[in-house]
This record gives structure tokens, C-alpha cells and sequence, in this order.
């Protein structure tokens, strides 16, 4: 039987970003083998260290690289702070490729500290707007000013998508503004969400100020489902939703648009741990998963998904931050092998 091909964009990145995107890799490789399906990566230069060489960290050929395939799986990248240096990386990708929808999964895993049992939420992050519009300005010497624009069209768009991804779960949406102080700008998200809920008569809407949604995800977190919000608050949010279930080393995120799939950890480089091997590559790992879903792929991702909870569980090949000694290699390396042998145990997979 032939394979089913898919291409793929690499950005291993800079920091850690090699580290856990070749870990990574690793258990790609295994899953193609098993489930009869063809990978094809195109890697592509972007990040810090782009900045000497090119002038940019994101050069014009890796754009056109991206551009050639069908999902881009994203390693993290160092951001410098100073003004005027490039943009995020993956602020500018999100920009380019339309993806609206920042998707942000957090749900309790075996073996590893969760502050509730049970937790399984999605946050679903507006991803091309609100203050991450980069607009700001120096008005006059020591008075800065920053754009947050809010668009109906934006909302209402990310608010299907939240919508449409709660009808497949347990059709609860939380939404979440701070509409009692951004009157206007909230004003519109809050109205797109509420008119495009009306399509959506299963689904059970909740409405949650930034500040009480902060305190709500503490307090019951086992609660929520999805949660739709603007860019800065959901970015914020999905770190908080991250250490609830074991930290940024277990978070994926996906960033979706009509057209494009750019996969990454929501982590960023840490750079301090770079090249030490020491850093958990789950976050990368469950993007591929989330990647793989995305391409049509299910049985593949749900393999990734089996796997890497079986070595959770064991807790013997687990990186520090979970309380292991394992290192990232090791620990993508027990995470393929469980994708191998799991062929034995394909009857249980889910369809
Ligand atoms: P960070 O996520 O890189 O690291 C913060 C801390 O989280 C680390 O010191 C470490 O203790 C922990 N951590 C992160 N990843 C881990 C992993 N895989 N396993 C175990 N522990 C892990 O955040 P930061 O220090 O604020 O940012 C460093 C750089 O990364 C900055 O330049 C920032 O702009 C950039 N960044 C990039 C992205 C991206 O590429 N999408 C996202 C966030 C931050």
C-alpha cells in the first residue's frame, strides 16, 4: 500500500529549540514507520541567530520555504527586547500565513503534578491582532503609546473557530475581556462572540473578566473547556493553563488559519539551558501530535498521544523539571520506542 505524503517545514530555532525539535524528530520518524505515512522536511534558517547573517531572522527564502508546504513544525526563537530589532519570529508567521487561531490545549497527564485531577481545557487565543498589532510609538520622550485593535471580522472569525472546536467536546465556551474597562475594543469582541454564538444554541457560553478568569483557572480549573479570549490575555492565560498541568516543558500550541498549520511549544529558548540536553521535549513533541491531527493524520497523532503518556506514567526516561534525570534526547528516544512497540497495541487505539 503506498504512503500518504505530507510536507513539512523544519525551524529547528535557537536555544533549546534544536535540542527538542531533533528529540522530536526522533518520534516522527517512528510514527511514519508504523502508520504508513511519508514525511517530507524542507528545513528552513530563522531565529537569533539569522540576525547577523542575514539581517533579519526571518530571511526572505525561509519565508518562500514555508510557503511550499502544508504545516510548518517551529522550534522556539530568541526575541531581542531592544526597540527597533525584528519582530517575534512567530508573530511575524502568524502574520504572513493568517493564523488566526492560536490554539493552546492544557489537560492533566499521568504522572505528572496537576493542581486538579481531570483537568482538560483548550484556550483558543486570537493571534493576529489586540496588542500584538506592534504598532507602538514614542508619542514624545518618555510617553509611549501601544495599539490594541480589535476588529469585528478578527472576533468573530476565532470566535467560529472556538465555537466549532467546542461542538466537538463538551460545548462549554468561556470568554474572557476585560469589557467593563476597554469599553470599545471589547466591546466588539464581545459582541462578535455573542452574535456568533447564536448558530451555536448547544454550546454553553460563560463571560469572564481577564482579571476573575486568572483567579477561576486556580479555583476550578476542571471547569473549563474552551476558552476564547484576545492575544495578550491569552497568551498570559495559556502559561497560567501550562503550570497547572506540569509546566511550559508539557505545553503544545498550534496556530491555525484557513489555509496554513504552524506548529510550536508554547515555551520559549531558554537559553540557559541550551545545549545542555536537559529540557523536556513533550511540548514539541504533543505540536507534532497536534500537527499531525491537523493533516488528517489521527491514528498517527493518537499513537504520539499513547506514547508519550505510557513514558509519562513510567516515569523512568522523564526530564528534571517532571523529577527525572533523563535527558531531551533520552526521553524522545523512550517516547519513539513506545511509538514503535505500540504497533502490538494498535487494536486499542481510538478511531
Ligand atoms: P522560556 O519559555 O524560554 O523559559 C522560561 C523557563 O521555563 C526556563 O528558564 C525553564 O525553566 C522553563 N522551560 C522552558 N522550556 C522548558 C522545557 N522544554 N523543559 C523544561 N523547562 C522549560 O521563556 P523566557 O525565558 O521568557 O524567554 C526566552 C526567550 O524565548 C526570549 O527571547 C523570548 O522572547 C523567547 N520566546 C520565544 C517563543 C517562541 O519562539 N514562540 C515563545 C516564548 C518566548
Amino acid at each position: 500500500m503506498s504512503s500518504r505524503t505530507h510536507k513539512i517545514s523544519v525551524l529547528k530555532g535557537d536555544g533549546i529549540g534544536p535540542e527538542v525539535v531533533d528529540a522530536t524528530l526522533k518520534v516522527l520518524d517512528a510514527v511514519q514507520k508504523v502508520e504508513n505515512i511519508r514525511l517530507e522536511y524542507v528545513m528552513g534558517e530563522a531565529g537569533f541567530n539569522c540576525i547577523e547573517k542575514y539581517g533579519t531572522n526571518l530571511p526572505p527564502q525561509t519565508i518562500e520555504l514555508i510557503r511550499k508546504t502544508e504545516a510548518c513544525l517551529k522550534g522556539p526563537m530568541t526575541t531581542p527586547e531592544e526597540p527597533g530589532s525584528p519582530r517575534s519570529v512567530a508573530v511575524t508567521l502568524r502574520s504572513i500565513f493568517d493564523l488566526y487561531a492560536n490554539v493552546r490545549p492544557a489537560r492533566t497527564l499521568p504522572n505528572v503534578p496537576s493542581l486538579k485531577p481531570g483537568i482538560d481545557m483548550i484556550i483558543v487565543r486570537e493571534n493576529t491582532e489586540g496588542l500584538y498589532s506592534g504598532k507602538e510609538f514614542e508619542v514624545t520622550p518618555g510617553v509611549g503609546v501601544a495599539m490594541r485593535i480589535i476588529t469585528k471580522a478578527a472576533s468573530e472569525r476565532v470566535a467560529k473557530f472556538a465555537l466549532d472546536l467546542a461542538m466537538k467536546r463538551r460545548k462549554r465556551l468561556t470568554f474572557v475581556h476585560k469589557g467593563n474597562i476597554l469599553k470599545i475594543t471589547d466591546g466588539i469582541f464581545k459582541g462578535a462572540v455573542h452574535e456568533v454564538a447564536n448558530s451555536y444554541p448547544q454550546v454553553e457560553l460563560e463571560d469572564l473578566h481577564i482579571d476573575a478568569a486568572t483567579m477561576q483557572l486556580i479555583k476550578r480549573p476542571e471547569s473549563f473547556d474552551v476558552m476564547v479570549t484576545t492575544n495578550l490575555f491569552g497568551d498570559i492565560l495559556s502559561d497560567e493553563a501550562a503550570q497547572l498541568v506540569g509546566g511550559l516543558g508539557v505545553a503544545a500550541g498550534a496556530n491555525i488559519g484557513d489555509d496554513f498549520g504552524m506548529f510550536e511549544p508554547v515555551h520559549g529558548s531558554a537559553p540557559k539551558y541550551q545545549g545542555q540536553n536537559r529540557v523536556n521535549p513533550v511540548a514539541t513533541i504533543e505540536s507534532t501530535r497536534l500537527m499531525l491531527e491537523y493533516l488528517g493524520e489521527r491514528k498517527a497523532a493518537e499513537r504520539i498521544r499513547v506514547a508519550t503518556e505510557k513514558v509519562l506514567e513510567e516515569g523512568k526516561a522523564v526530564t528534571y523539571d517532571l523529577g527525572g534525570k533523563a535527558k531531551t534526547s533520552e526521553m524522545g528516544a523512550a517516547i519513539a520506542e513506545k511509538v514503535r512497540s505500540e504497533v502490538r497495541a494498535a487494536p486499542a487505539l481510538r478511531a
